[in-house]
């Protein structure tokens, strides 16, 4: 049965897995609708994402570095904060890209449809806006429904004080004490921001160390500075409680002995996690399995179950980055067209765009030794870089892990300024099987960070000569 539009393919979300496919399907001469409920395209990366926290955190940069500048003979005046001006930037960076998306949608005339898509049955989708419905009939379809912020039962949410990272990239001011709670690296980054604009920072993770997912020698650089800023990171710590008052939210506070404190903040920051949306689109009536937690299982086709329905991007599961969306959008699009294509990367690199950055890909010595994995390291300490020094930055690191059996490059983790632009060349080096000679031996600009990669794979080989 037709709906009130037919398409071959239509997307479900437009966030930069949704786009993606939604393009790419388009140039391979499939007639697309893209169903989006955000009055913008671009979904959480481009409007409450990747792309807001990058260019706060660029500000957050310059006032970081015009302060540590004073330390080396040039003094700038204590920054002012117009938060409405900046705020002002950093929606038209992203009006920029929403807009761009819209103008290229059109340009391949995939057709957007506005509202709340549910799929109806296994060909149909129903699309509510407002009181209007739309059904819209397809022949494949892809599921790029994205992610939302995780909410704690105990906490508030409704506080206006109590806030996500969609709440902290509004910028509705500049709170006297902030706690982060989650040690991620969307916590962190947010962390870095405020700290910046003039906040009192405290970071709780429950885990042993922040950013879990990095190896633990990687994170310390950044462990380190932000514990000269910051008021406090609580390790190995639980948050049990929180208490809205008149003049504050009380938090509590529970460690690892079981020992509980409190402490009073003027905002929280709940970053704790995303959860999927796959349970919210009704996929049961499309017979598309959902798990408990609203992942889509997919094959390496971004196939669900029902093999004429595709999945992409957060909701099919970690990590949740957007490359990785867009990677898997391309690869849905292409099989929708006919063509035999499986998501077959070998890795995806992760960044937390901190100060400094951290930035890893591939296997980590953690991942590495509780699988028994034989592997060798490169470990190259920045404060032997001529470039980073001159930056006025030493404690970067630079690590690149080797396979014992071949020397094969197979995983890197680096922290320092710049890091998530370096482990791109690693991610290629792994990708295409190159080995420690093949790093050691290719000529990198000098000065430069991005030779700390080929230092690193030169202390491994142990044909390092000098150190700059
Ligand atoms: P999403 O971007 O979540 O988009 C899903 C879209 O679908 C949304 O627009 C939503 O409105 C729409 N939608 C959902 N359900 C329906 C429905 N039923 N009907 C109609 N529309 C629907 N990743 C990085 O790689 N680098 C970063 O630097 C980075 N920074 C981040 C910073 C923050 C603060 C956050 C929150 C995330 C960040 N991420 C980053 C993660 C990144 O944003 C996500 O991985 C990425 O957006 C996932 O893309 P997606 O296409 O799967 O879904």
């Amino acid at each position: 049965s037709h709906g009130d539009l037919h398409a071959e393919v239509v997307v479900l979300g437009s966030g930069p897995g949704g786009y993606t496919a939604a393009f790419r399907a388009a140039d391979l001469g499939k007639k697309v609708v893209l169903i989006e409920k955000n009055p913008t395209l671009g979904g959480v990366c481009l409007n409450v994402g990747c792309i807001p926290s990058k260019a706060l955190l660029h500000a957050a940069k310059v006032i970081t570095e015009t302060e540590e500048m004073g330390g080396h003979g040039i003094a700038f005046a204590e920054p002012t904060v117009d938060l409405d001006k900046l705020r002002g930037w950093k929606d038209s960076v992203v009006r920029q890209l929403t807009g761009g998306l819209s103008g290229l949608a059109k340009g391949r005339k995939v057709q957007v449809v506005s509202g709340y898509g549910r799929f109806t049955g296994p060909n149909m989708i129903e699309v509510e806006d407002g009181g209007t419905k739309t059904t819209v009939s397809f022949d494949q379809c892809i599921i790029a429904a994205g992610s939302e912020p995780v909410t704690l039962p105990f906490i508030p949410h409704d506080d206006p004080r109590v806030i996500d990272s969609t709440g902290a990239l509004e910028l509705g001011g500049i709170p006297d004490r902030l706690l982060v709670l989650g040690g991620g690296i969307i916590g962190l980054e947010m962390a870095c921001v405020y700290d910046a604009l003039g906040s009192r920072i405290t970071v709780v993770e429950l885990m042993d160390q922040i950013i879990p997912g990095a190896d633990k020698d990687i994170v310390k650089p950044l462990h380190k500075r932000i514990e000269g800023r910051y008021e406090k990171i609580l390790l190995k710590t639980r948050v049990t409680g929180v208490q809205a008052g008149d003049s504050g939210l009380t938090v509590t506070f529970e460690d690892e002995a079981g020992g509980t404190t409190t402490d009073i903040f003027d905002k929280i920051l709940v970053a704790v996690g995303r959860r999927p949306n796959g349970g919210l689109i009704g996929a049961e009536a499309a017979g598309v399995v959902v798990d408990q937690q609203g992942f889509i299982a997919v094959d390496s086709q971004q196939r669900t179950n029902v093999p004429h329905i595709f999945a992409i991007g957060d909701v099919v599961g970690q990590p949740m980055l957007a490359h990785k969306a867009v990677h898997e959008g391309k690869v849905a699009a292409e099989v929708t067209a006919g063509h035999n294509r499986h998501f077959d990367a070998r890795v995806i690199p992760s960044v937390a765009y901190t100060d400094p950055e951290v930035a890893w890909v591939g296997v980590t010595e953690t991942t590495a030794k509780a699988e028994g994995r034989k592997i060798g390291k490169g470990v190259f300490p920045w404060a032997a870089s001529g470039r980073s020094l001159s930056l006025g930055r030493s404690e970067g690191i630079t690590k690149v892990i080797f396979d014992e059996a071949d020397d094969r490059v197979i995983g890197a983790a680096i922290v320092g300024p710049n890091a998530g632009d370096l482990i791109a060349e690693v991610a290629l080096a792994i990708e295409m099987g190159a080995d420690a000679v093949d790093l050691g031996h290719t000529i990198h600009p000098h000065p430069t960070l991005s030779e700390t990669v080929n230092f690193a794979a030169e202390m491994f080989e142990g044909t390092i000569t000098d150190l700059i």
